[in-house]
């Protein structure tokens, strides 16, 4: 039991390479955020490490010291000696108190692989070094990695993640068998939901679109209420926004001030609910009401479909796209907001 949902495929590739021990030793997971790639490097970690002639078993000590999963802390869940996981983890200062994220994969964190490299594994018979967000390593830590890469000692594996290949050293992806994680089939995510998660068949319909075949969205939508709560607010805005005046929206765009990086994602976060609200709006325009995304608000939007034709639909997912890109740059919030309100077809 390899703990992935799906990709039987890329499992049944690993078994047969590790059976015919070929396994490449750098191997390189792509694939969207929530997809399974962490999931799937623990499975290999596990297999790797496994005693159990079912390996990976996932329920023995091994296992469970490999990846915790009753560990809150998500970097505290990583307890085996012979695995390291390295991540834009959270440092706590010395206090413990205050937090950060990195937005960066360091040198430092390499180096450390780097001397944890050089010995031979404590309990097992290998040591596999996974690293997560790979395509945001500093050019220092690159290089780092690039010599590990180069020899790596026998008993070494090294698995990066990360969603593409585009910001990575072509000299990096050349020395890693990489192996592309595509979107499960929701139709799979819905069988999962129903069978082993107890969903009934209307709540694991939505949660599947909803996860746009990334299982680990898929779950985190099953034990996370406030998700909820977002998307509610976020659906709502589209709905209230649609039906105010011209005043009225440049009055509800203003509502987007600050520019904080926190802000940023947040609205990033709500107008990529609206670009999913407003494909739903053109679905249900062109008469593909069962494609809906959001099929329990499939009311209200078929409301503001009612009052469009297809063209306007599609130019308007335009321009959310492109207010989208320009938040994530460095555009004054509440200027691009006032554009896409008032681009917002259906004004009286
Ligand atoms: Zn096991």
């Amino acid at each position: 039991m390899y703990g992935v949902i799906g990709h039987e495929n890329i499992i049944r590739y690993l078994e047969k390479a590790i059976e015919s021990n070929s396994l490449a030793q750098s191997l390189m997971f792509t694939g969207l955020e929530g997809v399974g790639k962490k999931e799937l490097a623990v499975g290999l970690a596990r297999r790797l490490l496994c005693k159990s002639p079912d390996a990976p078993c996932g329920v023995c000590n091994t296992c469970r010291k490999i990846y915790d999963a009753t560990d809150k802390k998500e970097s505290a869940r990583f307890k085996h000696p012979d695995v390291l996981f390295v991540t834009l983890q959270e440092e706590s200062d010395d206090s413990g108190a205050s937090k950060t994220a990195r937005s960066e994969i360091v040198i430092d964190q390499i180096r450390d692989i780097q001397n944890k490299v050089a010995t031979a594994p404590f309990e097992g018979d290998v040591r596999v070094f996974i690293i997560d967000h790979a395509d945001h390593m500093t050019v220092g830590a690159s290089n780092a990695l690039l010599k590990l890469l180069e020899e790596p000692p026998s008993y070494v594996y090294i698995i990066l993640l990360a969603e593409n290949t585009k910001n990575i050293l072509e000299t990096i992806i050349s020395r890693c068998q990489v192996i592309d994680l595509l979107p499960v089939p929701l139709e799979t995510i819905r069988k999962y939901l129903m069978e082993k998660e107890g969903c009934d068949e209307e709540r694991a319909s939505l949660i599947a679109h909803l996860s746009n075949g990334a299982p680990v969205i898929a779950e985190r939508y099953l034990n996370d209420e406030t998700l909820w709560e977002e998307r509610a607010a976020n659906i709502q805005s589209v709905i209230e926004s649609f039906s105010l005046t011209r005043a009225g929206r440049f009055d509800y765009a203003s509502r987007y001030s600050g520019s904080g990086a926190d802000k940023r994602l947040k609205v990033v976060g709500m107008l990529e609910t609206w670009l999913a609200c407003w494909r739903d709006i053109l679905l249900i325009n062109v008469g593909l009401v069962n494609n809906v995304i959001n099929q329990d608000y499939s009311g209200e939007l078929q409301k503001i479909s009612g009052k469009l034709d297809a063209e306007a639909i599609r130019k308007y997912l335009f321009g959310i796209e492109d207010a989208i890109k320009k938040i994530r740059g460095n555009a004054n919030i509440q200027l691009v907001m006032e554009v896409l309100m008032l681009e917002m077809p259906g004004l009286l």
